[in-house]
């Protein structure tokens, strides 16, 4: 790959991951609310839009975190579970299915954890807590239905390694869907988005979290991950059909889609 990982050696961007995401664990909530000004919460809705969650469903989210995408197919299950129970004849209970969450990071795991006992989503039972590099999934070949990352494969050491382990995952016919920080599509808005990022998000980080350089961090990673249609031949490249990707806020993000066929 040649998209400017190279400037970080393999081990230390590992080990540099590891460190920002133990550090930012307890305040990374409000850090997402605060730099992204709330707007994270939409982009998220738009991801699980993309996904249509149905009752009975294997769903798993990849570098979940502190939970927020996992709770929000959950909650389209429920949802759907509630509508399919309405309409059927049949006394017998609709399955909902699980929501498989897999993380590297304990911290941010146990976080989520703490907020899924917090909202009652936790008693629902279908929420699976699992420690796991995405680069190595701990799941059987073609045993879940659709697959999200949300701002994870940013962070991952080789993106080709963890595309792979999606696509051995997912069953035929299931899913790919992931949102990331991409380029923007208005060219105009660069500096001031430059400006931004550079000088307020770290000292944002510094102010709230006392952690200036785990942010420096991330504000550089989104630089030196590909753009839009580079990362499109990439999730191509692991064996994905219909690729597509969707911009967001005039591409500070976008969702790429793919379906194992
Ligand atoms: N998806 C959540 C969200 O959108 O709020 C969390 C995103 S957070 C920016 C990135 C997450 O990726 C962290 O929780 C980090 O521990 C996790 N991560 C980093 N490298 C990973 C890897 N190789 N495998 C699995 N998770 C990883």
């Amino acid at each position: 790959a040649s998209f400017g990982y190279e400037e970080v050696r393999e081990e230390e961007k590992a080990e540099r991951v590891g460190h920002v995401f133990s550090s930012v664990a307890p305040s990374y909530d409000i850090m997402n609310d605060l730099m992204s000004a709330g707007l994270h919460r939409l982009w998220k809705d738009r991801l699980v839009a993309a996904v249509q969650p149905y009752a009975g469903m294997q769903h798993l989210d990849v570098a979940g975190g502190t939970g927020d995408v996992a709770f929000r197919v959950l909650r389209a299950m429920q949802s759907s579970q509630a509508q399919q129970q309405e309409t059927s004849s049949s006394p017998e209970q609709i399955a909902l299915g699980h929501v498989h969450l897999c993380d590297i990071n304990p911290g941010m795991l146990q976080e989520g954890f703490r907020k899924a006992q917090e909202t009652g989503l936790g008693k629902s039972g279908a929420l699976h807590w699992v420690t796991g590099d995405a680069e190595q999934l701990p799941f059987q070949d073609a045993s879940i239905d659709a697959y999200t990352i949300a701002f994870g494969i940013r962070n991952v050491t080789h993106i080709d390694a963890a595309l792979d382990e999606a696509f051995r995952v997912l069953r035929k016919g299931g899913a790919f869907h992931c949102l990331e920080f991409s380029q923007l599509a208005l060219p105009g808005l660069q500096e001031l988005y430059d400006a931004y990022s550079f000088n307020v998000i770290p000292q944002i980080g510094r102010v709230v979290a006392n952690d200036e350089a785990s942010y420096q961090y991330l504000v550089e990673s989104i630089r030196r991950f590909p753009d839009q249609q580079t990362f499109a031949s990439l999730v191509r490249m692991a064996g994905f059909k219909n690729v597509t990707y969707k911009n967001l806020t005039g591409g500070v993000c976008a969702i790429h889609s793919g379906f194992k066929w």
